[in-house]
């Protein structure tokens, strides 16, 4: 029972922090027009519609590395797996690509106090990268 609360807490904070991680990645990937250009299809659109912050290694958390900006047709479509790598592997070299998925193996599970770091942390870097590029949230 305990261990099962627990749990629901920590999905509670993951869905907290998730929207505010997902801003900072799609902000991080647009250009001065507020666009943003899926990684995988190439197609351009604007952080707010239809752009996703994709994940390269699924199931791995909160790494910016391992998410960029994605169109929701290629977020869905897993088929485009081959293009995320070869776009990683040209964008960071073999080596991080790889250590990703290292990462996700060796991933411990964050405790409440930790998500709630992240979750300032997300909400802290997402306000001020919004601030730079001078563009509301
Ligand atoms: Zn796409």
């Amino acid at each position: 029972m305990a261990k099962k609360k627990v749990k629901t807490e920590r999905q509670k904070m993951m869905d907290k922090i998730r929207p505010w991680f997902s801003k900072f990645i799609r902000i991080r990937d647009c250009d001065c027009f507020e666009m943003c250009i899926c990684i995988t299809c190439g197609c351009r659109k604007h952080w707010k519609d239809g752009i996703h912050s994709g994940h390269f290694v699924h199931g791995l958390h909160f790494v910016e590395e391992n998410e960029h900006a994605q169109c929701g047709g290629c977020n869905t479509y897993c088929a485009v797996g081959d293009k995320y790598a070869l776009w990683m592997v040209q964008e960071y070299g073999r080596a991080l690509t790889e250590s990703l998925y290292r990462l996700k193996s060796n991933q411990k599970k964050h405790t409440i106090e930790e998500l709630e770091e992240v979750l300032k942390l997300y909400k802290q870097k997402a306000k001020e990268i919004a601030e730079d590029k001078g563009i509301s949230l």
